[in-house]
């Protein structure tokens, strides 16, 4: 592809031989340097093709900008800092102006709007905002400490919508974070997490799968059954798939973190009682089913351990993994290496 794409011909004054003509707009993949940094980004400019000299291109003032914050994004996005149509975006989600933005995180009245046309925030304002961006209890506070920059009814409104965002995806954050935080030994790919640093969204789509193809499932088999996936593709391929860590229990293997699992959104879980008033969590199929993040190899060792031990129940899971070495080989509450899951029965 040619590094020099035609848009548009429009008819205008030209700016270079001042007539009436067609001019071409034109786009190319340019250098800049912002903030001593070196960036490519999408240039738009004009070609008159009336002229004689070499000077033949110009740039509109309003063109020149927009080109200026293409330059600035490219560097945002090269230096791993938000967008300005990041910031457009949070700012939207909570329903603000942008110097409502501003007011409510105790900034200059303008900084918002600067960040969002010229601007380039500093690594501290960036690192506020993906918080607010990422959980809205952040900007609960927030609120709490400016609200009385707003009238009384605009207070409301802001309040409103905080909780709202709060609802529909604040909450999951903070449990995502709680189990993310019993991980924090774990951050580093080792033999206790099988290589693999712990990827919620994985086990989420796992647990979907097996809810799907097994009818009866409870907690105590599911978390046999994590085990087995992880350790079945640890054998096969070196690596974990969750990077769940699992410690030796009575009942077999179980996660660090286990209550805290079976909390997120996406696992569909049911507390239910026997006649002795004893309760087990039945999982259920989750209403999103999405098993694009596993890939082939994964779900062919998910399909051999549902295979295997469809029909077990939990008790029986249970008694088999204790004739696991991975299992003999450690004691009870310690954490059961992966590069035991080598010698793994009958797989
Ligand atoms: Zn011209």
């Amino acid at each position: 592809m040619s590094n020099n794409i035609l848009i548009r011909k429009i008819d205008m004054e030209c700016a270079l031989c001042a007539k009436n003509h067609q001019v071409e707009e034109r786009k190319r993949i340019t250098k800049a340097i912002i903030k001593n940094e070196e960036v490519d980004f999408e240039e738009i400019y004009y070609l008159c093709d009336n002229c004689e000299n070499d000077e033949n291109e110009f740039i509109p003032a309003k063109i020149m900008d927009s080109n200026l914050l293409c330059a600035r994004n490219a560097y945002r996005k090269k230096m791993g800092l938000l967008t300005s149509s990041d910031i457009v975006g949070i700012r939207n989600k909570y329903g603000l102006t942008q110097m409502e933005m501003a007011n409510l995180l105790g900034w200059g009245e303008a900084t918002i709007s600067r960040y969002e046309s010229k601007a380039i925030q500093d690594e501290t304002y960036d690192s506020i905002l993906r918080l607010v961006n990422e959980n809205p209890m952040e900007t609960l506070k927030f609120y709490k400490r400016n609200k009385m920059k707003f009238s009384s009814l605009r207070m409301l409104e802001i309040k409103e919508k905080i909780i709202e965002n709060l609802n529909e995806y604040g909450k999951e954050y903070l449990r995502r974070q709680e189990l993310e935080s019993e991980y924090v030994c774990y951050q580093d790919p080792s033999d206790y997490n099988g290589n693999q640093t712990l990827n919620i969204d994985k086990v989420e789509s796992i647990v979907t799968y097996f809810a799907i193809n097994i009818s009866t499932l409870y907690k105590v088999k599911l978390m046999k059954l994590l085990w087995y996936a992880d350790a079945l593709n640890f054998k096969l391929y070196d690596k974990s798939m969750t990077g769940l860590v699992y410690a030796h229990m009575p009942m077999g293997a179980l996660p660090v973190g286990h209550y805290k699992l079976l909390g997120l959104e996406l696992i569909n879980s049911q507390e239910e009682y026997d006649d002795n008033g004893k309760s087990s969590y039945k999982i259920l199929p989750s209403n999103r089913i999405d098993f694009s993040i596993l890939s082939k190899e994964e779900l062919e060792v998910l399909s051999s351990v549902v295979k295997k031990f469809k029909a077990f129940s939990g008790q029986q899971l249970a008694e088999y993994m204790h004739r696991e070495i991975a299992y003999q080989q450690t004691n009870e509450k310690q954490v059961i290496p992966f590069s035991l899951t080598k010698q793994l029965l009958d797989f």
